[in-house]
């Protein structure tokens, strides 16, 4: 092969690796978008052994409307910025933090049992509910921003996409009973439990 080809490979290869890349990537957060998400959960789902050991987190912004109505997208898009920022910072090796939509975000913690995740989800809850965000042109506070989430654990064999459906059913309940608080989905043989925790 003369040399100006496998250049012309090489480029191809980065082209191809940074298009793959786009197509797995919210832009606005630079989290992984939905699909990458999904495929990534259901790869994990094919390697998990015990129970617990997979686990989700559904995160979604309280009254979000009212953020964007008072104070414009573009801030409702920073304040999206600054959740993905928080779970960031709350997610490690393999675990993966994606936009699932809107201002609804999803988690999966690898070896992270229920418990586990929850102690992750309050972090994250607490840390929203007490940062102080001002918006950077005129100064003004935003006021207090929260999250509700929901969490529940892979059971092996089933469809990963039912594990989502109970995260999310979850999330709902923790909205239901106020907002700004975890709620974890506890089934345990077949009966639906959930669990609602705040301080
Ligand atoms: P709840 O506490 O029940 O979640 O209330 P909510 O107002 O957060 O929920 P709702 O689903 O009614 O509203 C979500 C809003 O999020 C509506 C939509 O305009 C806004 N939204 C969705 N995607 C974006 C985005 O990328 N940027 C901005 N700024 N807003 C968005
Ligand atoms: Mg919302
Ligand atoms: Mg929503």
């Amino acid at each position: 092969m003369t040399e100006a080809k496998s250049r012309e490979i090489t480029l191809l290869q980065e082209e191809l690796e940074q298009e793959r890349k786009r197509a797995s990537t919210d832009p606005l957060t630079g989290l992984a978008n939905r699909r990458a998400f999904t495929e990534a959960l259901t790869h994990a789902s094919q390697t998990t052994g015990a129970p617990g050991e997979l686990t989700l987190l559904m995160a979604d912004i309280d009254h979000f409307k009212r953020i964007n109505d008072t104070h414009g997208h573009l801030i409702g898009d920073r304040v999206i910025r600054f959740l993905a920022q928080v779970l960031q910072q709350n997610t490690k090796g393999k675990d993966l933090a994606a936009r699932y939509g809107g201002e609804e975000f999803i988690v999966m913690l690898t070896n992270t049992g229920l418990r586990g995740a929850e102690v992750v989800a309050e972090a994250i809850r607490a840390a929203v509910a007490d940062a102080k965000l001002v918006r950077s042109d005129n100064k003004q506070p935003l006021g207090q921003i929260t999250v509700s989430l929901g969490v529940a654990s892979y059971h092996p064999g089933e469809d990963p996409l039912e594990t989502i459906n109970r995260a999310d059913q979850a999330l709902y309940k923790s909205k239901q009973s106020g907002r700004n608080r975890v709620a974890v989905d506890m089934d345990i043989s077949g009966i639906q439990l959930t669990r609602i925790f705040h301080k």
